[in-house]
């Protein structure tokens, strides 16, 4: 292709604060529709906002692991625009001083580290929900407007166009996630709308500094969702370069069924949002010792985490980054090794059945079925010699539709390994017998057709000999 695509976002994370960020309402989701209101978040005359303590602790503490400079003088300002969802007609949001600026994230590609910049992270509330009564607006007879999520707490995360590709994208909101979820400030349920992502598009001819002209999709809550917007919006700006055309700065929307993007409004800019200094909320200053207590305070985080499980456990790199990508796997990884489990036979069962279970079910690791004490001990089940490698992945599928012990499953379906010699000779003597050709292969010198005769006698025991000695045992008959 003769064009760079250009890519930045802008990611919305609502904190997780127990109560609304300038009232005591509740911020649980899924509430019956308006339930969770006060006359503070509908914005009717005459209340005054407080600034919840805790907002301004997460967006400090995501500005810290984030790299960023914290501002010591912040405020809010009013960002004015009229939608139903929005009661006051104004949005609190920050303009010139928001809480962080300047940050980084390092994310992996093509195996190589690349630094992604942050512009700035800000604080704001969220707006209310349309819930309409068909699919969409149009062809709706009725809408609701629901106030619940009216002043859930938001950080706005707004990246520099750094990224190239969807894939780098992808790899950056997945960063932002990963982190969010280590300093414990937002539960970055996309399916919840915890986690969204505005994607910011433009093209450039290869070797030109410049920047295109950008189009914005609004509210994209998946992976899947923002790599094809991406890359269906660089297909589509490619063809209307080629064909001799201009981008038109412009918002779009992501139409999943269709799997395209289509024309919103044409893109509103800073001036027509009239923001001004919110009167009603003093400026947040906070001390240098305030932000050197904030950064003491913060856990270990992704990319440090990883370092440490590549030197103290001898993980591949590789292998570390994808058990700490998540918070969640690799506290399941701490759990499993806990219990005496080898580093490495751990990452592999985490990396390997597991995983591959939880995708084909759609599941997160924290609803795994199979938790970290029962992988355990299964793990040690085959460390013990009570089960084989190869047996032990029929009893992970057990335990995962059952709750038993991998103790009882074994012993229920008759899956311990046979260790008892002469019960392995009987049925290595009659494969030998049966099997005269490969007998006299391998006498010949084509060692290889051992193989045959080691997978005959594991089919005929269903696979519960120990596989050691089956191999020594068969190797000393045909040396004879
Ligand atoms: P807004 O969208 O609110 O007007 P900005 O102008 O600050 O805000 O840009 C928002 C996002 O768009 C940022 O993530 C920025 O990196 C990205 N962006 C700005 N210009 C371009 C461009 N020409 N191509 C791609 N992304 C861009
Ligand atoms: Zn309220
Ligand atoms: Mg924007």
């Amino acid at each position: 292709m003769k064009y760079e695509a250009v890519i930045g976002l802008e990611i919305h994370s609502e904190l997780k604060t127990a109560t609304k960020i300038f009232c005591g309402c509740a911020t649980t989701f899924g509430a019956e529709q308006n339930t969770h209101t006060c006359p503070v978040c509908l914005g009717l005359p005459g209340v005054l906002p407080v600034i919840n303590r805790k907002v301004v602790e997460f967006a400090i503490k995501a500005g810290l692991a984030t790299n960023c400079t914290i501002n010591q003088y912040s405020k809010f300002d009013r960002k004015n625009y009229y939608y139903p969802d929005l009661p006051k007609n104004w949005q609190t949001s920050q303009y010139d001083l928001p809480i962080a600026e300047h940050g980084w994230v390092d994310i992996d590609i093509d195996n190589q580290k690349k630094r992604i910049r942050l512009t700035r992270i800000h604080m704001e509330e969220d707006a209310g929900k349309l819930v309409h009564s068909g699919t969409t607006i149009k062809d709706s007879a009725t809408s609701n407007v629901d106030y619940n999520r009216t002043g859930v707490p938001l950080i706005e995360i707004v990246s520099e166009p750094d990224m190239r590709s969807a894939a780098e994208a992808r790899a950056y909101m997945e960063k932002i996630k990963s982190i969010l979820e280590y300093i414990d400030v937002s539960n970055c349920r996309m399916e919840e709308g915890n986690l969204r992502a505005d994607i910011n598009v433009s093209l450039r001819p290869v070797g030109s500094d410049k920047l295109g002209t950008r189009t914005e999709m609004k509210n994209i809550n998946s992976f899947k969702a923002l790599e094809d917007a991406i890359n269906y919006e660089i297909e589509r700006q490619a063809d209307v370069l080629d064909d001799g055309g201009k981008i038109v700065q412009e918002t779009r929307t992501w139409n999943p069924e269709k799997g395209i993007t289509q024309s919103m409004r044409s893109k509103e800019d800073a001036h027509d949002y009239r923001y001004m200094p919110e009167p009603d909320l003093p400026p947040i200053i906070t001390s240098a010792e305030e932000i050197e207590a904030f950064k003491k305070s913060l856990p270990e985080l992704p990319d440090a985490r990883r370092e440490r499980l590549t030197k103290e456990y001898g993980l591949s790199d590789y292998d570390s980054g994808i058990i700490t990508s998540s918070r969640a796997m690799a506290e399941y990884f701490d759990s499993v090794i806990a219990e005496g489990v080898d580093a490495k036979i751990a990452a592999n069962w985490i990396m390997g059945d597991l995983s591959k279970n939880l995708n084909a079910e759609n599941l997160t690791i924290e609803k795994s079925p199979v938790d970290a004490k029962r992988l355990a001990q299964m793990i040690l089940l085959i460390d013990k010699g009570t089960i084989s490698g190869k047996i032990a992945k029929t009893v992970f599928v057990e335990m995962w539709k059952s709750p038993d012990s991998p103790e009882k499953i074994v012993k229920d379906k008759g899956l311990v390994q046979i260790t008892d010699t002469s019960a392995i000779e009987g049925v290595v003597d009659e494969v030998i017998a049966k099997n005269p050709k490969a007998v006299e292969e391998y006498k010949a010198g084509k060692k290889k057709a051992i193989g045959a005769l080691v997978g005959q006698i594991m089919k005929a025991t269903k696979g519960k000999a120990n596989p050691q000695m089956v191999n020594q045992m068969l190797a000393q008959k045909l040396e004879k």
